[in-house]
């Protein structure tokens, strides 16, 4: 016990200052700085990201240890979360020179139940392994699925490369913790030798296997099998062959090979900057928490993004705040002086309950603590979402997106509205067109052009505006219908598309329906559905535009 209260005080201490340095560095970094002053806050900013991850492995490391680290058992995508594990080395792969491609193979269900933030950690750590010791060729990660028993499959995940390879005498050693092929490779490689060691102990607490092939100076190739349940969906029946080479990726997009074999996908890199959302005063937020740098962070960042925020320094401010403002949303500590913010939420909610009509503001919980189990005691008593400290300002802003109630304001209904709804003076014609599209797609398409063929961008558009005329009919058929299932499918049809054509904005719209769709909770549908088919229009108009270029 003891061991767990440690952990949970030193996970709160540590990551309560890391918070202040990686919002201070982000926010500074979107300030006007010459060329040095750039390098620096970059420098702070990137060695405060390597810090956080070292700390979150001796603090996951830990948590096994201490045998509290609890599995989840939910239903979840299987190819989506393996081809966004690939999707995010896409960059680093490139910068080497390196081909990187995903196979998620024939019959592999669509969804499965299992812990999907664990299996995301296992094969980052793998991929990032085989990025990291790969000078050149490629790394290709592939997952079967083995129905070894009727009830019950297996999946086998495989991540193959052709780098530095591992010598036989330690392959049976480089799981365990704080082991290294080769003391000299930490030196060149960095690196703290737990990355592997917390592999093995997932793989093994979800039941499954974890081994390594490798010959010296060849490859390697680490493999792991997780008995899995399906959870009853469709299986695939399709083969997503990502394979394409690194190298001919534009920067920041992975071009993916889509299920129909032909398709080219592009996926924007969400390490990339935030599609910025430029409507300024769009909500009012109410902000309790008692540490002075964390208030700055997060007024910071909301101002960032164009809210309103007034602030509150502990549950019992938060509280009476509530009887005289009129918020949108409330972002609360969890551990604050006078009252913590579990019991200001449950008096803030016994006070909305006894108005008439009864009133219910969103409250999300901003935490240091990153235990298991805070994120029930949370929704508990009656937190309606969380975002864990330290966190980026687009894990912020995805945050407000889910919750901020659709106004008409928010969402431009037309591509004139559109340019009202930017409502800043200065905005150009070209400013409108980038909020709707993200430039960086566009032009990733536009490099695939060959000389003397088509006007490859101007036939995409033409499907896209064909083939999204359909998925939005089918999304607003099922709604009307109630059929969940046919919701997440389309609205995952037209994320793809839509966020390969660089509609940003409208493809994270389409992902909250998706979402929705699938935790089959259909009552939030309607208000995304409307901010859905109020920018659509806008989005084809821009991408028309684009074509008549
Ligand atoms: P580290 O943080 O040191 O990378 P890991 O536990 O992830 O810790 O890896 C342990 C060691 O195993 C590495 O230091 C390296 O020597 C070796 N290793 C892991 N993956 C690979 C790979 N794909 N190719 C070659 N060596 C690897």
């Amino acid at each position: 016990m003891a061991k767990t209260m440690f952990l949970a005080n030193m996970s709160h201490e540590i990551r309560t200052p890391m918070n202040g340095i990686l919002g201070m560095s982000e926010l500074l970094l979107r300030t006007a700085l010459n060329d040095r002053q750039l390098q620096l806050a970059q420098s702070v900013h990137r060695s405060g990201v390597a810090l956080l991850r070292i700390i979150n492995d001796i603090l996951d490391f830990s948590k096994i240890e201490a045998g509290k680290m609890g599995l989840e058992a939910i239903v979840f995508a299987l190819r989506e979360l393996v081809e966004e594990a690939v999707v995010l080395f896409s960059e680093p792969a490139r910068a080497k020179g390196l081909e990187l491609s995903c196979c998620v193979g024939n019959g592999c269900p669509d969804r499965v139940v299992g812990d999907p933030v664990r299996l995301r950690q296992i094969l980052l750590n793998l991929i990032g392994n085989a990025v990291k010791f790969t000078h050149r060729g490629r790394i290709q990660v592939t997952v079967e699925y083995c129905a070894e028993q009727p009830a019950q499959g297996m999946l086998r995940f495989k991540v193959t490369d052709t780098g530095i390879g591992i010598d036989s005498s330690v392959q049976s050693t480089i799981f365990d913790h704080f082991s290294q092929a080769d003391g000299s490779t930490t030196r060149k490689f960095g690196g703290t030798g737990l990355g592997l060691a917390i592999v093995k102990q997932l793989v093994l607490l979800m039941h499954g296997e974890v081994g390594v092939e490798s010959r010296l100076g060849e490859g390697s190739t680490f493999w792991l099998t997780i008995p899995l349940r399906s959870d009853g969906g469709s299986q695939a029946g399709r083969v997503s062959d990502a394979s394409v080479p690194a190298k001919s990726l534009s920067e920041g997009d992975q071009r993916r090979r889509g299920d129909r074999g032909k398709v080219l996908m592009l996926k924007h890199d969400r390490a990339g900057s935030p599609p910025h959302s430029p409507e300024k005063g769009r909500g009012c937020f109410l902000l309790a928490e008692d540490n002075p740098i964390n208030r700055e962070v997060a007024v910071g960042m909301l101002e960032e993004l164009g809210h309103r925020v007034e602030v509150a320094d502990n549950g019992r401010e938060a509280a009476e705040a509530v009887k005289s403002g009129a918020y949108d949303l409330i972002f609360m500590d969890c551990h604050m002086p006078v009252m913590d913010g579990f019991a200001a939420t449950q008096a803030i909610r016994q006070y909305q309950e006894a108005l008439d009509p009864p009133r219910r503001i969103p409250i999300v919980a901003l935490t240091a603590n990153a235990m298991v189990g805070d994120r029930d005691r949370c929704l508990a008593v009656g937190m309606d979402d969380y975002l864990s400290k330290p966190f980026t300002l687009q894990q912020l802003e995805a945050v407000i997106q889910r919750w901020l109630p659709a106004s008409p304001s928010s969402v431009p209904s037309s591509s004139t509205g559109l340019q009202q709804g930017t409502s800043a003076p200065s905005a150009s014609p070209h400013s409108v067109r980038s909020v709707v599209l993200d430039r960086q797609a566009l032009d990733a398409i536009r490099s695939l052009q060959r000389n003397g063929r088509p006007d490859f961008l101007a036939q995409l558009i033409e499907k896209y505006v064909a083939s999204s005329k359909e998925y939005v009919a089918t999304i607003q058929r099922a709604v009307a219908s109630g059929d969940a299932s046919a919701l997440w499918q389309a609205a995952h049809a037209l994320k793809s598309s839509s966020g390969m054509m660089g509609a940003s904005m409208f493809a994270e719209l389409c992902r909250e329906l998706e979402s929705l769709g699938r935790a089959a909770t259909l009552d939030r549908v309607p208000a995304v559905l409307s901010k859905l088919e109020a920018s659509y229009p806008s989005v084809c108009a821009a991408l028309e535009e684009e074509a008549g270029k």
